[in-house]
């Protein structure tokens, strides 16, 4: 997985750090003009009540398919489970959030006035 950014303020290449890359919302900063990269809580939010949603659905269909004996098995399971799918959810959410604001200050250096006009060369 490719972990470098270009930091939207000065250019400097910035390394994404592990957790964020594995779905741990920290904020990190760019080494040379301490520009912060975070996200919103929210979305962070949102995503894990999606991943225990999900993990509790499939703890019952799994209770369902096998047998009640193995409800303590999967009730057992669905902690893991939910984290498991929330760092998954989060990781891709957190790279791409910082991709997206990558390219959206490149695309704004290109067009300083933010005019969809012929550049002035
Ligand atoms: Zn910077």
């Amino acid at each position: 997985m490719k972990r470098k950014l270009t930091c939207p303020r000065c250019n400097a290449e910035v390394t994404i750090p592990w957790g964020w890359a594995l779905g741990v919302e920290i904020v990190f900063r760019c080494g040379k003009c301490d520009a912060a990269f975070r996200t919103g809580y929210k979305m962070g939010a949102a995503l894990s009540a999606l991943a225990l949603t999900a993990s509790l659905a499939a703890a019952n269909i799994c209770v369902w398919l096998f047998s009640s004996f193995s409800l303590i098995l999967f009730a057992l399971l669905v902690v893991p489970m939910w984290l498991l799918l929330s760092f998954l959810l989060r990781r891709r959410w957190l790279t791409r959030k910082a991709r997206r604001k990558e390219r959206l200050t490149q695309e704004a250096a290109r067009s300083p006035k933010g005019g969809r006009g012929p550049a002035k060369r």
